[in-house]
């Protein structure tokens, strides 16, 4: 008989394993366990659920992969595709006013998660800082990826603003977090859960690999409920080559009015008849997105 437990992080062979009373668990993994899968998918990931019994010695030893709902697959240093988390059900998108934000980048990460598919949240934090009222460019935005249908929070890590409502929205599932560096995702993670940081500590301890343990993929049980996984690898995470209904799932409207373009297969560039094109000019669907949209165009499979 074995039992299910979920992947807390994976350290080459090694797994920490969370079993189903909370415990953490030093684990190894039997080869291939999901040999349906390409070779880069094959192995567990950060939450991944697995079966798993007891082994020999101290560790123990994941026997088989419970089906996947999603897995995050994105290039690895030397631009190959690899696994880097499973099972996300939502997919939080940090921003602020400071840095100054990317919206090509965010564009990136709706594409990405519409592809996933998870649901995507906008997280705006710093909202503390008076540039966060008072930039226009900001507003407008706000107001652009709200127009377009998504949820967005207004939040400050360092006073506690809307962490409450946060800490809500993520019971019951398990969030990614991504964002450009410096926006707050290590302020916001203290600020859900303060006595989170003890339990990395805990983590460290239990792989043995000290500090190095803050830069692979990590599954976090929050106090108030709900998982959160959080990965400096995933943070920048962009489509791996979208497919065209990847871009209509992450440009909506701009799929929309591309039906009523003159050719069926218009890339809304210098074609008579465009209506995406139209749309553009008469102010009716904004420039950036178009740009957006024909920068991960260009990586179409
Ligand atoms: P990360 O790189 O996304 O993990 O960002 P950090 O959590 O390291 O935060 C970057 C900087 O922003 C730090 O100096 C934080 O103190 C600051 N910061 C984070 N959250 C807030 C906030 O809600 N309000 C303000 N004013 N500063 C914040
Ligand atoms: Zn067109």
């Amino acid at each position: 008989m074995s039992d299910l437990a979920r992947v807390v992080t994976r350290f080459g062979a090694e797994l920490i394993l969370r079993t189903a009373d909370g415990a953490l668990l030093r684990a190894v993994s039997r080869r291939n366990l999901a040999k349906g899968e390409p070779p880069h998918l094959r192995a567990p990931v950060c939450g991944d659920r697995v079966r798993y019994t007891a082994g020999d010695g101290a560790k123990a030893i994941a026997t088989a992969l419970e089906p996947r709902r999603n897995v995050l697959v994105r290039p690895d240093h030397r631009g190959r595709p690899t696994a880097g988390a499973a099972n996300i059900d939502q997919v939080l998108i940090v921003i602020a006013a400071q840095p100054t934000p990317d919206w090509g980048m965010l564009d990136r990460y709706l594409t990405a998660i519409a592809a996933l598919p998870a649901a995507p949240l906008l997280v705006l934090n710093k909202c503390d800082l008076p540039e966060t009222a008072s930039n226009p460019l900001l507003r407008a935005t706000q107001s652009l990826y709200t127009g377009l249908g998504y949820p967005l929070l207004c939040v400050s890590a360092l006073h506690g603003a809307g962490i409450d409502a946060l800490r809500e929205r993520l019971q019951g599932q398990t969030s990614l977090l991504v964002g450009q560096s410096g926006v707050g995702k290590s302020s916001l993670i203290r600020a859900l859960d303060p006595a989170l940081s003890v339990r990395v500590g805990e983590l460290s301890a239990i792989s043995g690999e000290g500090r190095h343990t803050t830069t692979v993929a990590h599954l976090y049980a929050l106090a108030s409920g709900g998982d959160l996984i959080d990965s400096p690898g995933v943070r920048d995470f962009a489509p791996y080559q979208p497919s065209a209904d990847d871009l209509a799932a992450g440009f909506p409207e701009i799929a929309a009015r591309a039906r009523e373009c003159r050719f069926h297969d218009c890339r809304h560039l210098a074609e008579p008849d465009c209506a995406v094109k139209d749309a553009v000019d008469a102010g009716r669907l904004a420039p950036t997105r178009l740009r957006s949209y024909h920068a991960l165009a260009r990586n179409c499979v």
